[in-house]
């Protein structure tokens, strides 16, 4: 059984203005380090283009309409608009977007087949602090929810989890699935930090939001103690139909946007540990996304890591 790879070159056409961290060179790092022979076994998929019922299981329906038409039509008349202070769309953001989510969509369709039996999405912009009826920092919709809501409705996998290590609180992943109690979202990341939400009283409806906040300057012994006596537990407890990863390398030691500490090789680990989880309960049923990572060293060499671990799975 095979390790997917989904990818689209739209997604190199988001385009926020230069010296903006999330810039398409993120993306081109880690396409190239896949070039490398350790993943010729990758199975390669072009991105399909996510449709507005996909968007409207996780957005309002005014999101998706500002995204896909007034913004849209504002960047591709001015050139960029500012939907925040840092999330920009530009005019092949919209494609890039519906990319992203569509890749996610694609690898549930294909692990849910059999035909994987789990992949990464390597797509950008990022999604895990786009809130049901708001973009956020960086994020225009958040492809993980999309993903995970695909999954339940379109295939049945009635309890989903969704599991979080970018440096950042995925705020909009735990908005969108706080109130669900058929849905399990875990994250670990530095706090306090951006966006200021992930506090350990945030606990969902259910019990189903588990957060894991590390201080500034936290590294390996912290980071894999929050996954061994928490997060994992806690997952295995969920017993989910499918395991969703929002892989974000921002927590990296060398990442300029943060101050934790870890190596590629802490990524590999919780990777495989959260594959482990899924074979017991879903017969390894793993869909990852990329999210953060502004180090394009670091984040080539710990998406590398984290995808040979997925392979190793
Ligand atoms: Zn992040």
């Amino acid at each position: 059984m095979w390790t997917g790879l989904i990818a689209h070159p739209a997604c190199f056409g988001h385009a926020p203005p230069p010296g903006h961290p999330e810039s398409a060179d993120r993306l081109r790092a880690v396409i190239r380090a896949f070039e490398h022979r350790d993943f010729q076994d990758l199975v390669r998929l072009e991105a399909p283009l996510a449709c507005e019922r996909d968007l409207l299981r996780a957005h309002s329906a005014l999101h998706v309409a500002n995204v896909t038409g007034r913004f849209a039509d504002a960047a591709r008349e001015d050139g960029y608009v500012h939907i925040d202070a840092d999330t920009v769309m530009t005019p092949g953001s919209v494609e890039a977007a519906l990319r992203a989510a569509g890749a996610v969509i694609a690898a549930v369709d294909e692990v849910h087949a059999g035909r994987l039996r789990n992949a990464f999405c390597a797509v950008r912009p990022p999604g895990h602090h786009a809130e049901r009826a708001r973009a956020m920092g960086f994020c225009l919709f958040n492809n993980i929810a999309i993903g995970a809501l695909h999954a339940r409705q379109s295939h049945g996998y009635r309890r989903v989890a969704i599991v979080d290590f970018d440096v950042h609180h995925g705020n909009g992943t735990q908005e969108i699935f706080f109130a669900d109690s058929d849905a399990f979202y875990a994250s670990s990341h530095q706090w306090p930090f951006y966006p200021g939400t992930g506090c350990t009283t945030d606990r969902g409806i259910a019990r189903n939001v588990l957060n894991v906040p590390l201080a500034a300057g936290a590294g390996s012994r912290e980071f894999r103690a929050a996954y061994e006596t928490a997060i994992l537990p806690a997952l295995a407890r969920f017993g989910p139909h499918f395991v969703f990863i929002s892989a974000g390398f921002d927590a990296h030691r060398n990442d300029p946007l943060a101050e934790l500490r870890l190596g590629e090789g802490d990524f590999a680990w919780a990777t495989a540990a959260i594959c482990e989880v899924a074979r017991t309960c879903c017969g390894g049923r793993v869909v990852s996304v990329l999210e953060g990572g502004y180090d394009l060293d670091a984040l080539a060499r710990s998406a590398s890591a984290h995808v040979r671990a997925l392979m190793e799975a």
